[in-house]
């Protein structure tokens, strides 16, 4: 059988690289004969003076769409007589780290272009350890555009020895330079006469024959569930795509994270039963046991991935928006997507040097490593032993843009020291002994909207009933607990946190929290709520409006904030985003405070409280 080689082209705009490509399909043959016609119809009217301008071969981009990325990545397909390819380009517009990594994170091997009259750039080294981040582990560096330096041998070894420098951090398992030129055609199929001093291999053939086969692999079998199929009552089917090893019919295997066993009851593939199945291969396998099995679960034999929240990565950010630590996104792993949260940012790294650097926040395009934590916990393994349980995505949750791909570099060892310990008294015993239902009451809404003047009054109300109630209100805890904070967006995050983890607390104690707190951001809200937990939650929206809360001013901030002496005032110099869809919604004009009391109370009578 013909192995396949998988590999993705980089180069900035002008390098070359669709040139390149174009060139060795058309040269080798490996094009069809209509499109070679049509190639050179279009060449008419091209840029190449009448003759053919094989850039035009991987025009045409095929915009693909999954999840929130947007990527334009044009796959080619063809063969040689020695083996078939498949080659990602990825355009060199702006858009291009964030194209590359996708690309990348498919491919075996990576052709990087080096403009041979301009030598290694930060572009070189930036491609070179992009595709080391995604694990791309053989690499060829075809250094281009030989004609524009008259076929000079001195250029070509003093950028070898540039390279030689730079790759050595990257710990790729081969690399290779091939002197070429993309326009005319030296050493991309034919050994060019221009250059009797390179004794190489043309790209071609040294694209046919590398081994990329990965000696590292392990033996174990491991299966990320895409989807649980029920055609009828009698089967239950787990889907996906086996990402390493082989199973076969009777095999013991462990589902993860919860850890339950089963044996292998039959395998389908390509809707065919068969005794086993290898990476690689769609599957659907049945247990024998009627065993918790969903999307996102791994079922795995012979290895023992981590289960946990939490783990050391290495991420590239790839979204306009900078990265804040401990900001809410969603985390896509295998098949997996959770709420995860950027815990600390450990530094960055210098692109061009490799120098770690400390930071607090991440740019377009930089790479960093940093602590992240799930809300739940998810199967993973570290990238260099799994390649599909070590790499993931960070989805922003307002915009669903990809933000980030990442790689897993370890467990965070604090983790595995922690253990959760059940108490014998429960949160459920607690809120029993008190008589009530524990709820976290959040009011939310514009500065002098009537929140603080609510929580007050309707603790009143619900204390006289003889409930357990505690009040968090923004300003006095930040002249406690949060004393530290200021109101940076790092802070504002950190100040809800530790807000909604204390409502927790106290809801597991047993008491009933009110809290008041502009909480201008929908993303802050939700991160509240996954905290609190979804069933505890009450979201007060106090709808008064903006020209009823300035009338009011009852702090005067709001004079202050129009003459320009508070910047970042919600509703005034900065969003206020009103919730979507809150349990309550009240709107304080018109109303006396004993009105408004009396509508919350019979409100939260209907949501249980
Ligand atoms: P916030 O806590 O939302 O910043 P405050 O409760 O401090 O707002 O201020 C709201 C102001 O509006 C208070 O002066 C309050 O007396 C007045 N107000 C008038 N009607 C109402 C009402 N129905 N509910 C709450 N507050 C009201």
């Amino acid at each position: 059988m013909q192995s396949l080689l998988k590999f993705i082209t980089c180069g900035s705009v002008d390098d070359g690289k669709s040139t390149l490509i174009g060139h060795m399909l058309y040269d080798a043959k490996l094009i069809f004969a209509d499109q070679e016609k049509a190639l050179e119809l279009d060449s008419k009217v091209g840029s190449n003076d009448g003759g053919i301008d094989y850039s035009l071969l991987l025009d045409g981009l095929m915009a693909e769409r999954e999840q929130g990325i947007t990527i334009d990545v044009a796959y080619r397909y063809f063969t040689s007589d020695r083996r078939s390819f498949i080659v990602a380009d990825t355009p060199g517009h702006e858009e291009y780290t964030r194209n590359m990594a996708v690309g990348a994170s498919f491919a075996d091997l990576a052709v990087i272009l080096v403009d041979a009259s301009k030598g290694v750039l930060v572009q070189t080294r930036r491609h070179s350890r992009i595709c080391a981040l995604m694990g791309i582990r053989h690499v060829v560096y075809a250094i281009n555009k030989m004609d524009l330096v008259d076929y000079d041998e001195g250029t070509f070894d003093d950028i070898s020895v540039e390279i030689e420098k730079m790759a050595t951090e990257y710990n790729f398992e081969t690399k290779y330079l091939i002197p070429v030129s993309a326009t005319v055609g030296d050493n991309i199929t034919k050994i060019s006469p221009r250059m009797p001093w390179y004794h190489g291999k043309t790209l071609l053939a040294y694209l046919e024959e590398i081994d990329v086969s990965d000696k590292m692999a392990q033996d174990g079998f491991v299966l990320p569930v895409q989807r649980v199929s029920r055609p009828n009552r009698e089967y239950r089917g787990f889907q996906g795509q086996i990402a390493a090893g082989e199973i076969r019919t009777g095999d013991e295997i462990t589902v993860l994270p919860s850890g339950n066993t089963s044996r292998v009851k039959s395998i389908y593939n390509m809707m065919e039963k068969t005794d086993s199945a290898f990476a690689g291969q769609a599957v659907s396998v049945e247990l024998e046991d009627e065993i918790d099995v969903s999307r996102g679960c791994v079922l795995v034999k012979g290895v023992k991935p981590n289960v946990g929240k939490m783990f050391t990565a290495r991420i590239l950010w790839m979204d306009d928006v900078k990265l804040v630590e401990g900001k809410n996104y969603y985390l896509k792993i295998g098949t997996l997507t959770v709420p995860a949260i950027i815990m600390n940012i450990k530094h960055k790294i210098d692109v061009n040097t490799g120098a770690k650097i400390k930071t607090e926040r991440l740019f377009k395009n930089e790479i960093a490593v940093c602590d992240i934590a799930c809300s739940d916990p998810v199967v993973y393994d570290k990238f260099s032993v799994q390649k599909d349980l070590g790499c993931f995505i960070l989805i922003d949750r307002v915009t669903n843009m990809t933000s980030a791909c990442g790689v897993v570099e370890h467990a965070l060892r604090r983790e595995g020291n922690l253990t959760w310990h059940e108490m014998d008294i429960t949160r459920e015993l607690r809120a029993k002994q008190k008589g009530q239902t524990p709820k976290t009451i959040w009011m939310t809404g514009l500065s002098g909207a009537g929140k603080s003047t609510l929580i007050n009054e309707l603790e009143k109300r619900l204390f006289a009933q003889g409930k357990h109630t505690m009040i968090l209100d923004g300003d006095n805890v930040r002249m406690g607990l949060n004393k530290n904070l200021g109101f940076k967006e790092v802070d504002r995050i950190e100040n809800i946190r530790r807000v909604s983890e204390v409502a927790k607390l106290m809801n597991d104690a047993g008491l009933i929290v009110l809290t008041s707190f502009i909480s201008p951001f929908r993303q802050d809200r939700r991160s509240a709520r996954e905290v609190i937990g979804n069933d505890n939650f009450i979201e007060v929206y106090v709808s008064t409006s903006l020209e009823e809360c300035e009338k009011r001013d009852v702090k005067g901030l709001y004079k202050k904030a129009r003459s320009g002496e508070i910047p970042n005032f919600s509703g005034i110099s900065s969003p206020y985003e009103p919730p979507k869809q809150p349990e309550i919604t009240i709107d304080t004009a018109g109303q006396t405070v004993e009105e408004s009391v009396d509508y919350l109370l019979k409100e939260l009578e209907k949501l249980g409280c």
